[in-house]
C-alpha cells in the first residue's frame, strides 16, 4: 500500500458490488473528485428482482444524503415516502389480537428507484463477478473477475453482499449463517381497494403458522415525473405507487414448487378478501422466495488496501429494518475517512473500520433481536 494517501484525484477505488452500499460510496467519492470503479456480477442492473421497499432512518438518510450531490437532495426529497405502522398484531379477518410494539415511523424508499438514482454518472461494469483478489509488492491490490481484466487498484471495497467473495478471501472464516427463515416478498399496485388496508401497514397478520406483514409505498411525486422535472440528467423507472407483502415462513417453510403467489394463497385460505386479492393482483415479476441469512463481523484483520462494507460484513435479518441503513451508514463514513484529512490509505481503512465493526456487530444482534416476533410457530 502506498504510504502517502494519494489525492483525490489519483486515488484508484475498486468497489465490487452494486447494491445501495457499493453505489452510495461510489457515488460519495465522485463528489470528492475520486472515480471508483463498479464491478457487478449481474449481467445487468435490472436483471432480477430488487425492488422492494426499504424503510430508512434519519441516520441512513443523512448518510445517503451525504454520498449524493446537493442539487440532487430535492429529487430525493420527492421521490421517497412516509411511513407510519401502528404495529399491531391482527387475525385474518384484520382484527386486533396484539401489539407488536410502538409505532414506527420513518422514510420509505423504493430499492430499484434509489439504485437508478445512486447509478446515474457512475462507472459500473455489469457482468463482472469478482473471483478473488492479490496484494501487490507496491502495496495495491488486483482485484480478479470472470469474465472481466483484472483491476488494480488502491483500495478494493467489498461491497458484494451476504455470499461476498472479498470476504472469502479476507476474512475466510466469517460466514453466512442461514437462520432457517424464508419468505415471500411481493408487490401489488396500491389501488382503491386496498385502502381498507391502512391498519395492516406495518402490522404483523398472524394465522395458519404463517405471518403476513404489509408496507405501503406511496411516492410524494412519481419517481420518472419528478426526475424530468427536478434532475433532468437522471432517469428514474416509471413506478407508480405499491403495497409491499412478505410472507414469513416457518423455519423449514418452503414454496414446495409453487410460483410465490401460489405458496401465499395456498397458505391464507379463508383470510380477509382484501388480503388474498392483495396477493392474486400482485406482480408476478416481482415477487419471490429470500431465506434469512446474516454475517455477524467477529474477526477484524489488519487494515490495509482491501475492506468491507454492507452486508458483506453485517448482513442483518430484514425484520431488523436496518440493514440498508447500516450500508448507506458505511459508504458515508468510508468516504469521509478517505477524503477528510487522514495522511494515509492504512489510516483512514483503519478508523473506518473501528467505527464500522462496532455499530456493524449492534445492527446484526438488534435484528436477530427483532425476528421471534415475526417467525410463526408451525401450524399444530
Ligand atoms: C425484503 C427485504 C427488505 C428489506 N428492508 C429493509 C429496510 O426496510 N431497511 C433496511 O435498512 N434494510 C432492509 N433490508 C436490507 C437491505 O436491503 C440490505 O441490507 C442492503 O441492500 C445491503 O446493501 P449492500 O450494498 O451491502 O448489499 P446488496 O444490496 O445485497 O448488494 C450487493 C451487490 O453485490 C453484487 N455481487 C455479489 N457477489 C458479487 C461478486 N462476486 N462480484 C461482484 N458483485 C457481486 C450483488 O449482485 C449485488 O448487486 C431489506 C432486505 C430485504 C431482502
Amino acid at each position: 500500500m502506498t504510504d502517502e494517501l494519494s489525492s483525490p484525484t489519483t486515488l484508484r477505488v475498486a468497489v465490487a458490488g452494486a447494491g445501495l452500499g457499493g453505489l452510495c460510496l461510489a457515488q460519495g467519492l465522485r463528489q470528492a473528485g475520486i472515480d471508483a470503479g463498479v464491478y457487478e456480477r449481474d449481467p445487468a442492473i435490472t436483471a432480477r428482482f430488487q425492488g422492494y421497499r426499504l424503510v430508512l432512518d434519519p441516520a441512513g438518510l443523512a448518510a445517503l444524503r451525504g454520498c449524493l450531490p446537493h442539487r440532487w437532495h430535492a429529487l430525493l426529497d420527492a421521490i421517497v415516502g412516509d411511513a407510519y405502522g401502528e404495529r399491531l398484531v391482527l387475525d385474518p379477518q384484520l382484527n386486533k389480537i396484539g401489539e407488536l410494539g410502538p409505532g414506527r415511523s420513518g422514510t420509505v424508499v423504493d430499492r430499484h428507484v434509489l439504485r437508478h438514482l445512486l447509478l446515474t454518472g457512475l462507472t459500473v461494469r455489469t457482468g463482472a463477478a469478482l473471483t478473488g483478489y492479490a496484494l501487490l509488492d507496491d502495496g495495491r491490490v488486483e482485484a480478479r473477475f470472470a469474465h472481466h481484466d483484472p483491476v488494480v487498484a488502491d483500495l478494493l471495497v467489498g461491497a458484494d453482499g451476504v455470499g461476498s467473495a472479498v470476504r472469502a478471501v479476507l476474512s475466510p472464516r466469517t460466514t453466512p449463517t442461514d437462520t432457517g427463515v424464508r419468505f415471500v416478498i411481493g408487490r401489488t399496485p396500491l389501488t382503491g381497494q386496498f385502502a381498507g388496508l391502512t391498519r395492516a401497514f406495518g402490522s404483523k397478520i398472524a394465522g395458519n403458522g404463517v405471518s403476513l406483514l404489509l408496507g405501503a409505498m406511496r411516492f410524494r411525486t412519481p419517481p420518472k415525473q419528478a426526475a424530468e422535472e427536478l434532475a433532468p440528467e437522471v432517469t428514474l423507472p416509471d413506478v407508480g405507487d405499491y403495497v409491499r407483502w412478505a410472507m414469513i415462513l416457518p423455519p423449514g417453510g418452503s414454496a414446495g414448487g409453487m410460483s410465490p403467489q401460489e405458496a401465499v394463497l395456498s397458505r391464507i385460505e379463508g383470510w380477509h378478501p382484501d388480503l388474498r386479492a392483495l396477493v392474486e393482483q400482485s406482480d408476478p415479476d416481482n415477487s419471490t422466495l429470500l431465506s434469512i441469512r446474516v454475517v455477524e463481523p467477529r474477526e477484524r484483520w489488519a487494515p490495509g488496501p482491501v475492506t468491507l462494507l454492507g452486508d458483506a460484513v453485517h448482513a442483518t435479518s430484514p425484520t431488523g429494518g436496518n440493514g440498508a441503513n447500516t450500508a448507506l451508514r458505511d459508504a458515508d463514513l468510508l468516504r469521509r475517512c478517505l477524503t477528510e484529512g487522514r495522511e494515509n490509505l492504512v489510516d483512514a481503512v483503519g478508523g473506518y473500520e473501528r467505527q464500522m465493526f462496532e455499530y456493524g456487530a449492534e445492527a446484526v444482534r438488534h435484528s436477530l433481536g427483532a425476528l421471534p416476533a415475526f417467525v410463526p410457530q408451525p401450524a399444530g
